[in-house]
């Protein structure tokens, strides 16, 4: 298939970046579970180590199965070009990489997946790089965090674990004002829901472990550049603007202009720190893609029955579910995800911590698992679990405060669930 933008997502999420192969003919992508690719001769293996051709030299930095993945991916969030890696987590740090230097900052929301904010506020100190975090949702504070050493803004566009909605339009303008790039996680919301580069994002991450495979399968990640950013109106930039000394001297932007970022990720972020996707994993993801938009429709679906239902129980405090008309951030998603909110939300429960633990133990359809965006609905308590190395203000801020149940609304019968979690909640108690 040739790609065009006539395309509607349905097709190219099958589609996109697939082509029927070219030695057998294999109607779907074979797994090409091969370390190394034999070069024509000492030339060809010569342009490709100068990225002068295009092509395959080694499985740490390039395989034909992952780069079905990365060219899907990058279509469906309407990018130039992605690079995957193996995890979420390496994702997010490939974004940071090219980035950063001893020194620098990185402004970023209050409101992230538990493991994100451990990985920022603890572990990229290693590398000397810091997170300033701001509640997103008062842009002066956010323009207040930015300073001379900050060199990106991170967000999730559908907040994990409360299903809060980040004003992407008004963020990005303040990352714009500053020359600044705005990595916007869009795992909870993957790109049928929300497309982030609409709302002038630079970069767009994910954790394709979650909805993108959508089987509970694998883990992976990956970056995706919109390829909009000029990497060489400042001198913030040098790996990307000046002589990169670790690719003996060559500039990238001006070498490869949009696409900058993406072969950056590949030569020198890839080759270097090595957080690379296996082809069998990418495999499963492909799969997954196939069947994104009617999984994500269904997920909605169920999501909001549930999330209304849940609101009338009389154990239940409140649901953050921002597809209900008494969320906060219900007046955006008709801006920032207006085919649904997603389906994943919390819960608070009259019954505190208890109460939470004895629900938690109680549902037979939802597995207890530290994983969303499963078929399978999922049920977790975050501040004993994923949010547990925080502080109480941290839990509190990320909306995973110990009363909350974090529930991923999986796609099977949204009666069976209601009554899952009826019988639940009765065991609970309030
Ligand atoms: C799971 C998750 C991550 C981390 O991804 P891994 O694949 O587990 O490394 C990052 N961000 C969000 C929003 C997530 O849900």
């Amino acid at each position: 298939m040739t790609d065009g933008p006539t395309y509607g997502f349905d097709t190219l999420q099958i589609h996109a970046g697939a082509r029927p192969d070219p030695a057998t003919g294999a109607r779907q992508t074979p797994i090409y579970q091969s370390t190394a690719y034999v070069f024509r001769d000492a030339d060809h293996a010569a342009a490709l180590f100068n990225l002068q051709e295009v092509g395959y030299i080694y499985s740490r930095l390039t395989n034909p199965t992952i780069a079905v993945l990365q060219e899907r991916i990058a279509t469906l969030e309407g990018g130039a070009g992605a690079v995957c890696c193996s995890s979420g987590h390496a994702a997010q740090i490939m974004a940071l990489f090219p980035l950063m230097t001893p020194g620098k900052n990185v402004v970023v929301s209050t409101r992230l997946y538990g493991g994100t904010v451990t990985q920022f506020s603890q572990t990229i100190k290693r590398f000397g790089w810091s997170a300033t975090f701001v509640d997103f949702d008062d842009t002066d504070a956010v323009k207040a965090a930015i300073d001379e050493d900050t060199r990106a803004i991170f967000c999730e566009s559908i907040a994990n674990p409360g299903g809060y909605i980040t004003d992407l339009d008004a963020i990005s303008a303040i990352a714009n004002d500053a020359g600044l790039p705005l990595i916007v996680d869009n795992t909870t919301a993957t790109p049928y829901l929300c497309r982030p580069f609409e709302h002038g994002a630079t970069l767009v991450v994910h954790s394709t472990t979650k909805y993108l495979t959508g089987n509970g399968t694998v883990t992976g990640g990956v970056v995706v550049d919109s390829g909009n950013f000029d990497w060489s109106a400042s001198d913030k930039f040098p790996s990307l603007s000046q002589p990169e000394p670790a690719y003996h001297g060559l500039k990238f932007h001006e070498t490869f202009g949009p696409l900058a970022f993406t072969f950056h990720g590949i030569a020198v972020g890839l080759r270097d720190l090595g957080m690379t996707m296996n082809p069998q994993g990418a495999h499963y993801t492909l799969m997954g893609i196939e069947t994104l938009s009617l999984r994500m429709e269904r997920h909605v679906e169920n999501a909001e029955k549930i999330a209304a239902w849940l609101e009338t129980h009389p154990n239940v405090e409140a649901v953050t579910y921002a597809g209900l008309p008494s969320s906060p951030y219900n007046h955006r998603v008709e801006k920032i995800c207006p085919r649904g909110a997603g389906a994943l939300f919390t819960v608070a429960l009259k019954g505190g911590y208890d109460a939470c633990v004895k629900m938690v133990d109680s549902l037979e359809i939802f597995s207890h698992v530290a994983n969303l965006g499963d078929t399978r609905s999922l049920v977790i308590h975050s501040a004993s679990t994923t949010h547990r190395q925080l502080s109480a203000e941290q839990q509190e801020a990320a909306g995973a405060a110990p009363n909350v149940v974090r529930l991923s609304i999986g796609t099977e019968d949204a009666a069976d669930l209601i009554a899952d979690l009826d019988q639940a909640l009765n065991k609970a108690g309030s």
